[in-house]
């Protein structure tokens, strides 16, 4: 295990102004946090905090780092906390700290290969600082340098995800020597065999071809500089990982293999690209059909090089990429190209380019001139002041309870995580809860949120949700879902009206009958018939008449009977003293035992409903619907005055009747017309009395009549006429109110 005066030495050695006590505090910090634990091999934990403190150093890390390492696995593993550590350390640390703390909270959630591409997106937005995902790489690192301590099933578990995740993100961010470990890592505990075959003839090969590699870039060097041109001449053997990739891909065994040696050729113009070629071409013979021109037809990822493989001079094939510096530029350090054009194994020569690498390009590129500033600033510590992460912050990142992953739009709330995961789900979605906690549908989701959506059968969205949620999936569902709703609402008022007039005619209907009528309705379903009824664009007389032609319709132009109130007015109803109990209908209202009659609740009714709209309608009421076409159904009291302009279309008139229970809270609108002397607090009196009834008052309108009187009008809401009743009785009784008439306009 690496001592305490080690770790400071490591990171002396390429920053002198080290502080050296935070370093030696985070040791001894850690090592007591972690005290006796053991790791899968026996070792004491805190060995793997301090190896991945020592690759940071590697990588030239600042002290905030290096220490974040030493402490990354204290708050989720030991007794240790987030607070205490920004105490002891500093917050910059709490803050790196928490981001690791976060990180390893997210391995355990399940991922699935499927998943790896937002998963590393998730990686970045969860990790705000950049060092964090530094940090991490390096934990993964270690854990896979050590993996063969682990159970076989773990072990191809995280080599899975390693190869999968953290891999292709040590790729992109530029740190080429990690992605090559980490794969070869993956491979050998993915498949022991294969690994072992290749490290073994590579091995045979090297020493087969001892300088061989030295040789050609010498030879190839001296051969370009006689024709003027001047090149750098890079070559290796590949790894691993590499070659069982590109065997599989290509299905051959370790001797067909043309590319062992790589080499790369950097020249100074476009120009000595095909120069440096034609001298390759005259000094080597060239494997047919393993040219390909790069430049003059760059990928769709802009990847620009010249590719061609040669018989080398120990009879060896010799692979070769020849390019500008300007265009290895873009293959190293730009996504595009370059690592995406690796990790996925060249996959985009047919498959086109990746739909997201346009925009991440840029993100990428941007990161890794982070990660190359922080390896080669004078001074990291001014730069990492700048280096919060600001890629993805569009997105934000949740899971279902199950693991899956679910990005959305920032703003995103738990409905537009409900449609993302299945239009079903978001359909009948009734309540969420976010990390276990009860929590409104409407909040917005934070990266990392575990949703969990609770559903009831027969659930409709509510309209509103439209304008609520941010994603165009949700948005279109819940359009979809309540245009359904209401034709179905629709519909069922138009069966409603239906069986009353088909009872009426005493005949029957049946959805066969209905279904023969069809095309002398001009409909496609009986669906569309009922919906068609519902709304009023089809009268029930036409339909019965549809379906039985032969029938004589004889009530068809009598509308129900116009009941005059009470006191003989038209259509008012004036009240004197002592006349406001003869308002009272029994229990229940007056429609009681009509069976037929369409039943009304209210306003949260199945059906389209609305109430008269000047004067309403209130339980208790003898009451009346008018059908409009595209509306729905208008209650009026049977006294309105309104109800003479419906006189002549009877096939508008229904029957309704009342159908509240006792114990609901729905209120209904009515409107009263009150005179009264004018005198100082007169308003504040009536206003009182409505609401020691606690009566609502919804609107108020005043004029002056004469010098001594003021006519008011009054818009309430109350539970039903008897509720009315003790209201206009009341007001009755003030001195300074003459007169109430109830008003049904
Ligand atoms: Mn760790």
């Amino acid at each position: 295990m690496m001592r305490q005066y080690e770790l400071v030495e490591r990171v002396r050695r390429y920053n002198p102004a080290t502080d050296e006590a935070l370093l030696n505090r985070a040791y001894v910090y850690a090592m007591r946090a972690h005290g006796t634990q053991k790791r899968a091999s026996g070792d004491p934990f805190f060995a793997h905090p301090l190896e991945v403190a020592a690759i940071l150093t590697d990588l030239r890390l600042d002290d905030a780092t290096i220490v974040a390492a030493v402490l990354h696995d204290t708050v989720e593993d030991t007794a240790a906390t987030l607070d205490e550590i920004s105490e002891i350390f500093s917050p910059e640390i709490g803050a790196l700290v928490d981001g690791l703390t976060k990180l390893k909270r997210l391995d355990l959630v399940s991922k699935r290969a499927a998943q790896g591409e937002n998963f590393r997106k998730l990686l970045l937005a969860v990790a705000a600082d950049v060092r964090v995902l530094l940090v991490k790489l390096a934990d993964r690192l270690h854990n896979m340098r050590t993996l063969h301590h682990m159970k076989l099933e773990k072990r191809e578990r995280i080599a899975q995800e390693t190869l999968d995740i953290y891999a292709p993100l040590a790729g992109r961010m530029g740190m080429q020597e990690l992605r090559e470990e980490l794969e070869d890592l993956a491979l050998r505990n993915l498949k022991p065999d294969i690994y072992t075959t290749i490290t073994q003839r590579l091995a045979d090969l090297a020493t087969k071809s001892e300088r061989l590699v030295e040789s050609i870039e010498r030879d190839l060097t001296a051969k370009l500089a006689a024709q003027g041109i001047k090149a750098v001449v890079t070559g290796r053997q590949k790894r691993p990982f590499s070659i069982s990739a590109k065997m599989e891909r290509k299905s051959v065994a370790f001797e067909q293999l043309s590319d062992i040696f790589g080499f790369r050729v950097i020249v100074e113009s476009l120009a000595e690209c095909y120069g440096a070629l034609g001298v390759v071409h005259t000094t080597w013979p060239m494997v047919p059909g393993r040219y390909k021109d790069y430049i003059s037809t760059p990928k769709q990822n802009d990847y620009r090089s010249i590719h061609t493989t040669v018989i080398g001079p120990k009879s060896q094939r010799v692979e070769l990429q020849i390019r500008t510096a300007a265009m290895d530029e873009i293959a190293e350090y730009g996504i595009a190209a370059h690592a995406h054009y690796k990790e996925t194994g060249g996959k985009d020569d047919i498959g086109g380019v990746h739909p997201r690498l346009a925009t991440e390009s840029g993100a990428y590129q941007w990161l890794r001139r982070t990660i190359e500033l922080l390896a080669e600033g004078d001074s990291p510590e001014e730069f990492l002041e700048h280096t919060k992460l600001e890629l993805f912050q569009d997105q934000v990142f949740c899971f279902t309870p199950k693991g899956r992953l679910i990005a959305l739009p920032r703003g995103a709330t738990p409905i537009d995580f409900a449609y993302a995961v299945h239009t079903d789900v978001g359909n009948t979605a009734v309540g969420a809860k976010i990390n276990g906690r009860m929590a409104p549908l409407l909040i917005e989701l934070v990266n990392g949120d575990e949703v969990e959506i609770a559903r009831a059968d027969g659930q409709s969205p509510p309209a509103a949700w439209e304008s609520l949620v941010v994603t165009g999936k949700a948005r279109a569902a819940i359009r979809r879902a309540t245009r359904s709703a209401v034709r179905r609402q629709y519909a069922g008022l138009g069966r409603q009206i239906l069986d009353r007039a088909f009872e009426r005619a005493a005949k029957s209907l049946s959805e066969d009958k209905l279904r023969g009528a069809l095309p002398r309705l001009a409909r496609q379903s009986t669906e569309d018939v009922f919906a068609a009824v519902g709304r009023g664009e089809m009268f029930s007389g036409d339909v019965v008449r549809a379906v039985y032609p032969d029938h004589k319709d004889e009530r068809r132009t009598a509308p129900p009977p116009l009941q005059q109130p009470m006191d003989g007015g038209a259509g008012r109803l004036s009240l004197a003293k002592g006349q406001a109990m003869r308002l009272t209908f029994p229990e229940g209202g007056s429609d009681v035992g009509r069976a037929d009659a369409i039943p009304i609740r209210g306003l949260d009714n199945d059906l389209p409903v609305s109430f008269a709209p000047n004067g309403g309608a209130v339980p208790g009421d003898r009451i009346v619907g008018i059908l409009t076409p595209g509306v729905g159904v208008t209650i009026y009291p049977i006294q309105s005055a309104a109800l003479a302009a419906f006189d002549n279309e009877p096939a508008r008139w229904l029957d309704v009747r009342w159908d509240v229970e006792a114990d609901t809270n729905e209120r209904f609108p009515a409107r009263l017309a009150l005179q009264s002397i004018n005198e100082p607090g007169v308003l504040a009196q009536i206003a009182q009395v409505i609401a020691d009834h606690d009566g609502n008052i919804d609107n108020v309108s005043m004029k002056r009549r004469t010098q001594d009187f003021t006519e008011i009008v009054i818009d309430l809401s109350v539970w039903d006429l008897k509720h009315l009743n003790a209201i206009v009785a009341e007001l009755r009784g003030k001195r300074t109110v003459s007169k109430v008439d109830r008003v049904n306009g």
